[in-house]
């Protein structure tokens, strides 16, 4: 049994620090059920996950008024065992896998909300929509082709530096697309920012952002 009481601490020392309209998904990947038990009984409701197995598995464990967002890579046959109860598909990096997940939510006569992952990093490893594809799609969607999705934001990851500079331009191009887009239907999130980044997200403009590490990190892990 671990001692959570850092867990704990951790998260109430973010939650402190963000400002009031910003929505901290808790990311509780590789962390065992238990200790997201604790924070949820800290009050929070919002967690992030990567890997559907792992998803359906704390899911079918935990209480049933969390709302789990996906926020990994996510493959096109996999989208069936989560589309009925997933909160948001943070993740969503091709019309293929748009197009499943309107499939899916159809079936279980419910919207999925999702929200469109861009490429902002110059790394080569990171998924993601080009922009100019984002912008197609969002069309499509405003013209009706997928009518089970919700698209209620962007997402994005910046390059793991600690180059400020650098992190601030990636966010910027993130928050000029949203603020584009948001002309043609209001855009309600703007997902940007982790452990390690997450204040200078803030600064340029988002309004949900992901943590886990500097939630869940203990010391002994170290
Ligand atoms: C793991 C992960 C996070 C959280 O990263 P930390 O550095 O642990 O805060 C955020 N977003 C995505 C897509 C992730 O996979």
């Amino acid at each position: 049994m671990q001692n959570h009481s850092e867990t704990i601490e951790n998260y109430r020392n973010i939650l402190s620090k963000l400002p009031p309209n910003v929505e901290l998904v808790a990311v509780s990947k590789t962390h065992p059920a238990e200790i997201i038990r604790q924070v949820y009984d800290e009050g929070q409701r919002v967690f992030g996950e990567n890997k559907v197995q792992e998803l359906v598995e704390k899911q079918a464990v935990l209480p049933k008024d969390i709302r789990w967002h996906l926020i990994g890579h996510l493959q096109t046959n996999k989208v069936k065992y989560i589309a009925d109860f997933v909160d948001t598909i943070q993740s969503v990096d091709s019309e293929k896998l748009l197009l499943e997940i309107n499939k899916q939510a159809e079936k279980h006569q419910r919207k999925i909300k999702v929200l469109l992952q861009i490429k902002i990093a110059e790394e080569e490893t990171k998924f993601g929509l080009e922009i100019s594809e984002a912008k197609e799609l969002f069309l499509d969607y405003l013209n009706g082709k997928f009518p089970n999705v919700e698209i209620i934001g962007l997402m994005g990851m910046a390059t793991f530096t600690d180059n400020e500079q650098q992190l601030r331009k990636e966010f910027s191009v993130l928050k000029q697309v949203f603020d584009k887009l948001s002309l043609q239907r209001d855009l309600k999130t703007l997902s940007m920012g982790m452990s390690n980044d997450y204040p200078i997200a803030i600064s340029c403009g988002a309004n949900s952002v992901r943590i886990g590490s500097a939630i869940f990190r203990h010391r002994n892990y170290a």
